[in-house]
This record gives structure tokens, sequence and C-alpha cells, in this order.
């Protein structure tokens, strides 16, 4: 034993000052089985700050902590260990140890990763400081191994989503909690970065809470290493929650769509509104107020563009007689049938039949000549007998009206101005015909200033024509 301790002592010896072990830039041991330095080199001296010779010295002497560490070395030879001891002599250092047990002795490595440590502490303090950073403002911080398509995550961002830190392995699936509908946005977002032709990363899409619910978030990465043939290698990125901006979003869209249906809900409601406002309840005609406009409309366009225009005046005869007879119920049911047929009668476009007031409709007809106004009148006037309602106050026995009609062409009758005066004209002519004892058509024929000149046509010759 003891010839073999000074036999290797002395080749490590003859080595001499220059020899490649000798000036390893790590500490390099060799024990024997009792753990007593067969050979060591100049670093492994100076780790450990031990005399030059050391010779058949134990270890525990110069190192008891390795001494120690070396306890819990595997039995078998090739077994290794390696741990990191702390030095206290002088400045405070921090070795390397690693062992590795020989057939009858042990191998040492040990090098000083004070520096590295410390650098490696710094770097990782950094990062933490920025990361800590990142997530005081709300922003998760996840690396993503583009390469191995891996991503880590910071424990901030699992816990955000409500994960556990074991959660969310690096090794699964990075886009697993993306929701559905939202991969093809990240998709799309990546597929530059990917192609190599962008660097930069932003995305908006829903992530799943471990709640189950979705989160809206935004994302942002840049590519920050490279493969050696130049691919995108490693992307870092944050994410920040905009989960509660998106609900204002969504509220706010929501209102906005609100508002919009009310006010078309306004709109529409003042357009029927104005159409009741128009509209007679009992018969369904347009009103008196309706009748106006037309009338003042159609008398505008009749002197602009228009050959003529024909005002009837239409009257239930012996109305009151009617009421008193059978009711007031059974006069409106009467009113609501005679509408009714008068409006059948007109032509749908072109004719305006309305309710002027009481038992007294008004028409108004475009575009048409007296010939074809009396004939109309004469169609309406037996539509109304063949509702063939009985009225035993009449001399007819039913249901009859009278008529009074007025034609207004522009340029013949200078001296009528205003709509007001065709009305007057009708009205007269409908005097008239109730004065030929009912049941009549009368045509206000001449239309001079105060004087009005009316003729009846018969129910059953042809109309004579216009004076
Ligand atoms: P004439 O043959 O001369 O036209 O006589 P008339 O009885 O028809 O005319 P009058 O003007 O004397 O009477 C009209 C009646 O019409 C009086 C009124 O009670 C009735 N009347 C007016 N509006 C309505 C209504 O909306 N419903 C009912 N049932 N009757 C009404
Ligand atoms: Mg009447
Ligand atoms: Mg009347």
């Amino acid at each position: 034993m003891g010839e073999r301790t000074s036999g290797a002592f002395e080749t490590a010896s003859a080595g001499g000052g220059g020899s490649a072990y000798e000036l390893a830039p790590v500490g390099l041991c060799t024990l024997d089985r009792h753990r007593r330095v067969l050979v060591c080199n100049r670093c492994f001296r100076e780790l450990i700050t031990a005399p030059t010779d050391l010779a058949g010295r134990t270890l525990a002497e110069w190192l008891p902590a390795a001494d120690t560490l070396l306890d819990r070395l595997p039995v078998e030879p090739g077994g290794t260990i390696e741990a990191d001891l702390t030095i206290e002599q002088g400045n405070r250092r921090l070795l390397r140890l690693s062992a590795t047990r020989l057939d009858d002795g042990l191998s040492l490595a040990l090098a000083d990763v004070t520096a590295a440590t410390e650098a490696l502490d710094a770097l990782r303090q950094a990062a933490e400081r920025s990361s800590f950073a990142l997530e005081s403002a709300g922003q998760w911080v996840w690396d993503y191994d583009i390469v191995e398509n891996r991503v880590w995550r910071s424990q901030q961002w699992k816990r955000a989503l409500g994960y556990a830190p074991e959660e969310l392995a690096d090794q699964d699936e990075p886009w697993r909690i993306v929701h559905p509908s939202d991969r093809k946005i990240v998709q799309a977002a990546m597929a530059p970065i990917l192609a190599g032709t962008r660097r930069d990363f932003e995305a908006t899409y829903r992530l799943r809470h471990k709640d189950g619910g979705w989160r809206f978030i935004l994302s942002r990465g840049k590519v920050i290493a490279h493969t050696p043939d130049g691919r995108p290698a490693r992307m870092l990125a944050t994410s920040v929650d905009i989960t509660p901006q998106k609900e204002v979003e969504r509220e706010l869209e929501a209102t906005i769509r609100q508002r919009r249906q009310l006010e078309h809900d306004l709109i529409t409601a003042n357009r029927r509104l104005r159409l009741l406002a128009e509209i007679d309840s009992l018969t369904e005609l347009p009103n008196r107020r309706k009748f106006d406009k037309c009338l003042e409309r159609e008398f505008r366009r009749t002197r602009r563009e228009r050959p003529s225009l024909v005002l009837s005046m239409l009257d239930v005869d012996y109305f009151k007689s009617f009421n008193d007879l059978y009711g007031h119920q059974a006069g409106d049911d009467c009113l609501r049938a005679v509408a009714e047929a008068l409006q059948q009668v007109g032509r749908p476009t072109r004719d305006i039949v309305t309710r002027y007031g009481g038992e007294e409709f008004a028409a108004i007809l475009v575009d048409i000549d007296l010939d074809e106004a009396i004939a109309v009148a004469r169609r309406m006037a037996e539509a109304v007998e063949r509702l063939a309602i009985p009225h035993s106050g009449s001399p007819f026995g039913r249901v009859t009206i009278c008529i009074g009609l007025t034609l207004f062409r522009f340029g013949q009758q200078r001296r009528l101005r205003t709509p007001d005066q065709l009305v007057q004209a009708a009205d007269r002519a409908l005097y008239a015909a109730k004065d030929a004892g009912r049941d009549r058509i009368a045509v206000a024929t001449r239309l001079e200033e105060g004087r009005v000149e009316t003729r009846i046509v018969g129910r059953d010759t042809e109309a004579a024509p216009a004076g």
C-alpha cells in the first residue's frame, strides 16, 4: 500500500511543474481507499489552500465538508456524486466537487464556481426583477421554445388563470388552453414568426381559466433566439388579461345596439302614430286631416303637371233617421260598410277615399275627366245600394247616398284659387243632389266667383258633357 502511495505520487511529481495534469485549470486529485491523497495538481491545492505536499494526508484534514460528502458516494466503481461546498477561508468561495469511485480509490475534480454562481444569481435576480416588474403591472411572462414547441409559463401567469404551479407543464401542447375558435388567430399571428418574416408577435385571444370560463388576453412577444441555421428558436412574451375591457366593450356594444333598436322603435312608433293620427278609427279610411293634406297636394300638382282633378263629396241619405230607427251602433256598422264599399270602387293607386266627417265622405280622383268621374260616382252609389242595408225611414227602403262632384282643370277655371273653393263647389252639388230628392248625383258645372251652377246627372243615363 505504502509502495503504491509513494509510486503514484512520484508519477505526479515526475510530471513536473509543467505537465497538463499539474497545470489543468480544475483541481484534480486521486485518493486511495482510505481517502488519503495519492496525487493532486496545483489548482486543487490552491483551491483548498493546502501546502504543496499533500501526499499521504487525508482529505478530512483539509476539506472536512468534502469528506462528509464522500460518505454518500455509491460504493460500486464508476459511481459519482456532485455537490457544491462553501469554503470560508478568507473570502467566501463556492467550490463544485465531483467525485468518482475508482476500483481502489476515488478521483476528485474541484472547480471554483463562485464567480459563475454569482453571475448566474445576478442574472436570475435580474430576470426575477424584470418579471416581477412585468407581473406587478399585470403582465404574465411566458417563454416559447419554438424548436421544441414547448411553452414555459411563469407561476404568476398560471396563478392568474387559476392553475397550480405544476399544472400546464412545459411538455403540454402549448395552445391547448386557447379557445378553439381563437386558435386560427394565434396561428395567423405565429405564421410570419415561424416563417422568419417577423420577429414581433401580437394577438388577442381567449384562454381557458381553470374554472372553465374564458379570459380575453392580449399577448405580445419577440423572437429572442435563433437556431444556428437562422430559424426562430425562442420567443419571449407577455400577456395581459383584458377580459374587463372586453366586457366593457361588450356592454357598450349592447348599449349601442339597444339604443339603435330604441331609436328604430321610436321612429316606427312615430310613423305609426302619424299614420294613426290620419286614420279614422271607425272606418279606417284616411280622416279629414289627411283629406285636407291630400287635397292641398293634389291641387298644387294639378296646377303644375296634371291635367285634371275631381273632388266628390258623398253623404248618406236620411242617416239621422237611420240612427234613430236602428240605434247608434247599427249606424256605426252602416258607416263602416259604406266606407268599405266606396273604397273598393275607387281606383287603388289614384283615388283617395276619405271620411270627411259624420256620415259624409270625400273622394279625390286624379288624372280623370268628368265623364269618367261620373262613372266612378255611379259605381259608388250602386255599390252602396248593393249593400242592401234596410232603412225603413227612407223612401228607397234601403241606405242610399248622394254625391256632389266637381272638376278642376287648371287654366279653365282661373277663378278657382284654393282647394277650399273646390270643396265648396262639390258641396253645392251635393246639396243640389239632396234637393233633387236624394239618391242622386250632381255636378258643379260652372265655378264662377260666388256662383256655382249645378246639374243633376241621371243615375242610369250617360253623363252630359261638362259645361
Ligand atoms: P240627409 O239625408 O239630408 O243627409 O239627412 P241626414 O239625416 O243624413 O243628415 P243629418 O245631418 O241631419 O244627420 C246626420 C246624422 O249622422 C246625425 C248624426 O247623429 C249622425 N252621425 C254622424 N256621425 C256619426 C257616427 O259616427 N256614427 C253614427 N252612428 N252616427 C253618426
Ligand atoms: Mg246625410
Ligand atoms: Mg250630412
